[in-house]
C-alpha cells in the first residue's frame, strides 16, 4: 500500500458539516474580507497563544513582511536569520531593502546557532529572525539575551510551530513579533493562503494593523505606505471551526513521532540525536556516529512536530535511501535541498558554500517522514521496515 507524504483530505473531511455550515454563514453575509469572521479568529488566536494580540493576515510570508515593515527595518539594516529555513525568512528581508545575513545552523535542533549569530553582528545589525524550525523552539533565551544586548528586534518565524513552547510559554509571544503561517500543510491548516501575526506590543500591533490596509488611517488617507495584506472572511471562518481541534492534532503528531523513535532507534546504526549535544548556546555539536540520526524533542520545549526530520550520513545516502522509499510508495521530502546562502537570487551577498558548514550539510542529509495527524499507526510501521530494508540492503 503506498503511504502518502500528507492527507488532507482526512483532516477536512472528518469536519465537513461544520466547515460546509462556516462557509454558508460567510456567503450568506456578504462580507468577505476582515469583518466580523476575521475579528472572531483573531480574538481565539490571541486566547489560545496568550498572546496580547492577534492580526490575522494573508499569508505566513506576508506576516514577515509586515513585521519587518512595522519595526522600520529597511536599506541599511541587516538583519541575521538562519540560511537552513524556507526562503520566506530571508525573502522579506530582501523585500524591505535590508540585507539578510545569514548564521549556521545546529545539527541536533535545526535551528539557529547563537555562537555563530554573535560572530556576524556588525554596528547595522538590526534584528534577528530565529526560526522555529520543523515545530521545535528556537533557544530563545539565548536570541533574547543576544537582542538585549545589543539592541536587536526579534520577530519569530513561528510558521511551522503555532503551539510549540519554550519553557512552558508559547513560540511567537516571546519576541517583538511571532508570525504564523496557515498554509495547508502547517500544523493548523487553512483551506487557501493565510497567516497571523502575535505581539504583545500594543503600538506595534496598531501599526501592523494600518500596514495591513495599505498604511491608511484614516480612510483613504496614508501615514505610511503600506499593503493588502488582508485575511478572507472565508479563511478565518474555516480556520475558527479548526483551532477547537489543534490540541488534538498535536497530541497525534506526538505519538507519531513517538512510534517512529521507538522503533527506527531500534535498528542498527540508527540513534536519537542527544538533546546535550546541542551547539546553539553551548559548547559545541558532538556527533553520534550512525547512519540515520532521529530528530529529538529538548525536555525544555513542547515540539509539535510540524515535520519528522532526521539525517541520513555518508555521501549520496539520503538520496539513495529516498529514491528506495519512493520506490516502495511512500511518500517523504527534503526540507530543504539547498540552503538560502548558496541560492541564485543571493549570489550578490557573496556567500561560499563552505561559509555555514552546517546549514550546507544538512542539506544533503535530511529526509522528512510522513508524519500528519491522521496517518494510520500500520502505515507508520510501513514506512519503518522500508527503512530496514534499504539498510539491510
Ligand atoms: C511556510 C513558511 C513560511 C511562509 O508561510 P506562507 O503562509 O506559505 O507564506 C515562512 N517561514 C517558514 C519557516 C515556513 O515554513
Amino acid at each position: 500500500m503506498n503511504v502518502n507524504l500528507l492527507d488532507l483530505k482526512a483532516q477536512n473531511g472528518a469536519l465537513e458539516p461544520e466547515l460546509q455550515e462556516a462557509f454558508m454563514r460567510v456567503l450568506r453575509s456578504g462580507h468577505f474580507i476582515l469583518g466580523p469572521e476575521v475579528d472572531r479568529f483573531e480574538r481565539a488566536l490571541a486566547e489560545f497563544t496568550g498572546a496580547k494580540h492577534a492580526l490575522g493576515v494573508s499569508s505566513g510570508t506576508d506576516a514577515i513582511l509586515v513585521a519587518l515593515m512595522a519595526l522600520g527595518v529597511g536599506p541599511g539594516d541587516e538583519v541575521l536569520c538562519p540560511s537552513f529555513t524556507f526562503f520566506a525568512t530571508a525573502g522579506c528581508v530582501a523585500r524591505v531593502g535590508a540585507t539578510p545575513v545569514f548564521v549556521d545552523s545546529c545539527p541536533v535542533c535545526f535551528n539557529l546557532d547563537l555562537r555563530d549569530a554573535a560572530r556576524r553582528m556588525t554596528p547595522r545589525t538590526k534584528a534577528i529572525i530565529p526560526v522555529h524550525l520543523f515545530g521545535q523552539a528556537a533557544e530563545m533565551e539565548g536570541v533574547l539575551g543576544l537582542a538585549r544586548h545589543h539592541g536587536l528586534r526579534v520577530i519569530e518565524d513561528a510558521a511551522q510551530a503555532m503551539g510549540a513552547t519554550y519553557h512552558g510559554k508559547q513560540v511567537g509571544t516571546l519576541g517583538d513579533f511571532g508570525t504564523i503561517s496557515f498554509f495547508p500543510t502547517k500544523n493548523l491548516g487553512a483551506l487557501g493562503d493565510a497567516g497571523a501575526l502575535l505581539t504583545n506590543d500594543t503600538a506595534l500591533f496598531e501599526r501592523a494593523k494600518i500596514l495591513r490596509m495599505h498604511g491608511m488611517d484614516p480612510k483613504y488617507y496614508h501615514q505610511v505606505v503600506g499593503g493588502n495584506f488582508r485575511l478572507d472572511a472565508l479563511q478565518a471562518a474555516m480556520l475558527s471551526v479548526k483551532l477547537p481541534h489543534f490540541n488534538g492534532y498535536t497530541a497525534a503528531r506526538r505519538r507519531n513521532a513517538a512510534l517512529y523513535t521507538e522503533r527506527l532507534a531500534q535498528l542498527a546504526d540508527v540513534e536519537v540525536a542527544r538533546a546535550e549535544d546541542c551547539g546553539c548556546a553551548t559548547s559545541g555539536a558532538g556527533e553520534p556516529n550512525a547512519r540515520i540520526i532521529l530528530p529529538v524533542a529538548y525536555p525544555a520545549n513542547g515540539h509539535i512536530w510540524n515535520q519528522y526530520t532526521l539525517r541520513v550520513t555518508g555521501a549520496g545516502r539520503r538520496d539513495a535511501m529516498r529514491a528506495y522509499l519512493t520506490s516502495r510508495g511512500i511518500g517523504s521530502e527534503i526540507y530543504y535541498p539547498l540552503p538560502l546562502h548558496e541560492q541564485a537570487c543571493f549570489a550578490s551577498l557573496g556567500y561560499k558554500p563552505e561559509d555555514f558548514p552546517w546549514a550546507h550539510r544538512l542539506a544533503g542529509e535530511v529526509i522528512s517522514l510522513p508524519i500528519y495527524p491522521e496517518i494510520p499507526a500500520e502505515q507508520i510501521e510501513q514506512v519503518c521496515a522500508v527503512i530496514a530494508d534499504f539498510l539491510r540492503a
